[in-house]
């Protein structure tokens, strides 16, 4: 259960809320060749200059962080996580 999966990436999430302020979400839809895509740019908490990468496709999570090299988690995929579930909630 740790993995998105393709219907989280149907659409763009709109994350309205303040919380994920200063978030940058592009979304790429799918096309013949290429799945979804969702890149998410969350700023770090502790050194605001430093942006974060986060990019989900339907089967695999990615930062760009050392944490995540190291752990495969960290809390900038935690948030996107969050957010996306949060803007799914909506619609149901
Ligand atoms: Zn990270």
């Amino acid at each position: 259960m740790d993995q998105p999966t393709l219907p989280y990436l149907t659409m763009k999430p709109p994350c309205k809320s303040s919380k994920y302020k200063g978030y940058d979400v592009r979304w790429w839809p799918p096309t013949d060749d290429t799945a979804a895509m969702i890149e998410v740019d969350v700023p770090s908490k502790t050194d605001p200059n430093t942006i974060y990468a986060v990019v989900l496709s339907p089967d695999e999570i990615n930062c760009e962080c050392k944490g995540f090299t190291y752990r495969k988690s960290c809390v900038h995929t935690a948030m996107v996580r969050k957010m996306i579930a949060e803007a799914r909630s909506k619609d149901d």
